[in-house]
């Protein structure tokens, strides 16, 4: 046994005495409860699992940095943009969406891309996925739709026909479908992918002026996908397979690197542009407002311990600095609510004290107290607001821009319901061998479905999306031709 300068202590810090054996009545009697040591240990043992992430639950993050390339001044005064070359340490999650902390890295699943910048002022949080779309556009659907994802709650075991049956009751999701489906469901590792903010966000400069904006990390390692049958493997042979090449590259000193560019859109261009900007289950077309480079993200460090730094992360697209702020997306509304509060739920109330999470910034409000408040909890310093004592005073420039909202408050429908073009113009864009995988794919989960009229629904918006593109499903199913589906 090597030897070793530190003693070992229990969590109050007095030296134990014997980690080996438990003070038990004799050698052969019972363990007495007096062994406090033994007690404690087997305690703190049972908790040392937080709830799991009921989405997005298995993941591996890595630090780096960001570096301005492009000034971008005129549309954001967010401080970490302000001029070229300045870096902004960050913390980055990648992630699966549907499976448990112990499930598979390969397999068809969209990405998480989870961006924490620790600017100097405050953190902000790029919450997105590697697809720039999403299922659903509406926060309100969002429990349905996972529930079809996870297990059933008799088999436990996944159900394609709920997934189906969801995804084909709900045509919006068709665009990303398609994405999922295509060769880049399965990414080949988490640095081969893009990652997408996929909301709509603002930008607002020093003088006020706002425009809209999107965000899109484009991989500097190239796109590389998995087949179905290589993801397979890798999946039975090693389910922590991206997980270990983000580790080893970076141990490798082979640090993988995107550019993140941005489309920006007028503020005025919203009430009139061919699609709803702010629903994301549609993109902006590139042609209409094509991509403009902001700068660089590096991830150039391992975490020295995962349950810190990786599982004990919390992103949330709430987490925001002066000059970027949300746009009305539903979806983006909904997940501002949503993330906090799942990280109240699973880390505590006090989460961003949490070394991984507390901003660079400095801290000064007037919340105290909460359970897990491990530091100084603001001393004796003035704890309310407006007070006489000198306490933290609010920054009016930092005040979110104004903008008019009018209507009537009612459960109010998107009035854009195109759901097809852009998933048809995704399947277009596809090369002859690409068409093929992706249909192959779509065929094999819906032979899977229990019901008939499911796939006939599903088929149906295929063929909205695209003629040949619903028949070559319809036939790959082995059922009648399209028009009679
Ligand atoms: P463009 O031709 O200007 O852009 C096409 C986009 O598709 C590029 O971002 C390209 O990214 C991406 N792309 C290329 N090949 C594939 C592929 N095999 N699978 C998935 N994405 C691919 O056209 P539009 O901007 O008008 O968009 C057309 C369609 O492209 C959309 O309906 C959408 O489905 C898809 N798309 C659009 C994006 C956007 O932000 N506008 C983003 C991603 C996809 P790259 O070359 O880097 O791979």
């Amino acid at each position: 046994m090597s030897s070793s300068n530190k003693h070992l202590t229990t969590s109050w810090g007095a030296p134990v005495g014997d980690n080996q054996n438990s003070v038990t009545a004799g050698s052969r009697g019972p363990t007495l409860i007096q062994d406090v040591h033994l007690l404690e240990k087997l305690a703190h043992f049972n908790r040392e699992r937080v709830p799991e992430r009921v989405v997005h639950a298995k993941g591996a993050g890595a630090h780096g940095y960001f570096e301005v390339t492009q000034d971008l001044t005129k549309y954001t005064k967010a401080n970490f943009l302000s001029e070229v070359g300045k870096r902004t340490p960050l913390f980055v999650r990648f992630s699966t969406v549907a499976g448990e902390l112990g499930s598979s890295d390969t397999v068809r699943d969209p990405r998480g891309f989870a961006v924490k910048f620790y600017t100097e002022e405050g953190n902000y949080d790029l919450v997105g996925n590697n697809t720039p779309v999403f299922f659903i556009r509406d926060a309100i659907k969002f429990p349905d739709f996972i529930h079809t994802q996870k297990r059933d709650p008799q088999t436990h075991l996944k159900n394609p026909t709920a997934v189906w049956d969801f995804w084909s009751l709900s045509p919006e999701s068709l665009h990303q479908v398609t994405i999922l489906m295509s060769d880049r469901g399965i990414p080949a590792t988490y640095r081969h992918m893009h990652g997408f903010g996929s909301h709509t966000f603002k930008w607002v400069n020093a003088e006020g002026n706002a425009v809209w904006v999107k965000y899109h990390f484009k991989t500097e390692q190239g796109i590389q996908n998995l087949s179905n049958e290589l993801a397979a493997v890798i999946a039975g042979q090693n389910p922590d397979y991206h997980t270990e090449d983000l580790f080893n590259a970076i141990d490798r000193g082979e640090f993988p690197s995107w550019k993140l560019c941005v489309q920006i859109m007028p503020i005025e261009d919203a009430d009139t542009y061919r699609f709803d900007p702010f629903d994301v289950t549609k993109v902006w077309s590139q042609k209409d407002y094509p991509l403009i480079e902001v700068g660089r993200m590096v991830l150039d460090r391992n975490p020295a311990n995962y349950f810190s730094e990786v599982e004990q992360a919390t992103f949330s697209p709430g987490t925001l600095v002066p000059g970027i702020d949300v746009s009305p997306d539903k979806m983006l509304q909904g997940r501002l609510f949503a993330y906090a509060d799942a990280h109240r739920y699973r880390v505590g109330v006090n989460h961003n004290h949490l070394p991984i999470n507390r901003p660079h910034a400095e801290v000064n409000n007037y919340q105290r107290d909460g359970q897990m408040r491990f530091d100084s909890n603001g001393g004796n310093s003035v704890y309310y607001e407006p007070n006489s004592f000198g306490g933290p005073e609010e920054t009016p420039q930092a005040k979110h821009a104004a903008y008019p909202v009018s209507g009537v408050a009612d459960s109010v429908a998107y009035d854009h319901n195109d759901h097809f073009t852009q998933a048809g113009d995704l399947y277009r864009l596809l090369s002859e061998d690409e068409r093929t995988r992706l249909v192959d794919t779509i065929v094999g989960s819906l032979k899977l479905v229990a019901r008939e009229d499911i796939v006939k629904r599903q088929i149906g918006h295929f063929l909205k999306a695209d003629a040949e593109y619903g028949s070559r499903i319809a036939q790959g199913l082995g059922l009648a031709a399209p028009q009679e589906v």
